[in-house]
């Protein structure tokens, strides 16, 4: 699944209904149509999204919990997931990918990933192959869209209780999208 098969939100009509009255609505309006920011004492949500550097959202201070990652996989987060749930409170996960993600094809950054961490971090061209080829494999994404999908269905087994979003930020408009379901 590509970029040109997401769901825009340009207008609160654009919202799913099930996402109406729910902080995954708050947090479309807030960084899509620039709805007034609220005050919060508590978060409303949990955010998971990549680590990559082009992204900012626009959202309220304390509104949310963020878990930032390599292609926003959760699957070596869980404990702290379970955390924003269980202590945090939050009932609802929106989990943000993007285009262009560093985390897809993996494969073809192994010989700068490689020479990078001789060059820049001091470790043995031994060392950080092994770390290379040990680790690609659980942080490879492959289609951004489609993980977000997959991983998204696979919390909502987890975590049964709480409403899960899967959605995208563009890097070229700085907007958040909707993935269909
Ligand atoms: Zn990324």
């Amino acid at each position: 699944m590509g970029m040109d098969s997401l769901i825009a939100v340009k207008r609160v009509e654009d919202i799913p209904a099930e996402y109406r009255n729910t902080p995954i609505s708050l947090l479309l309006e807030y960084h899509n149509l620039d709805l007034k920011f609220d005050n919060y004492s508590k978060a409303q949500l949990l955010i998971g999204m990549c680590m990559d550097n082009r992204k900012h959202l626009h959202m309220p201070d304390n509104f949310a919990y963020i878990i930032r990652t390599g292609g926003a996989n959760m699957r070596y987060s869980e404990f702290r997931v379970s955390y924003a749930i269980a202590v945090g409170g939050v009932k609802a996960v929106a989990l943000i990918g993007h285009n262009n993600c560093g985390m897809v094809n993996l494969m073809s950054k192994r010989t700068q990933f490689i020479q990078g961490l001789v060059e820049n971090a001091g470790w043995t061209p031994d060392e950080a192959e092994e770390h290379f080829y040990h680790y690609e494999p659980i942080h490879e994404i492959g289609n951004e869209v489609n993980f977000i999908s997959s991983e998204v269905k696979r919390l909502r087994l987890r975590y049964p209780k709480v409403q899960m979003a899967p959605l995208m930020y563009n890097v070229e408009d700085n907007l958040l999208y909707l993935v269909p379901e």
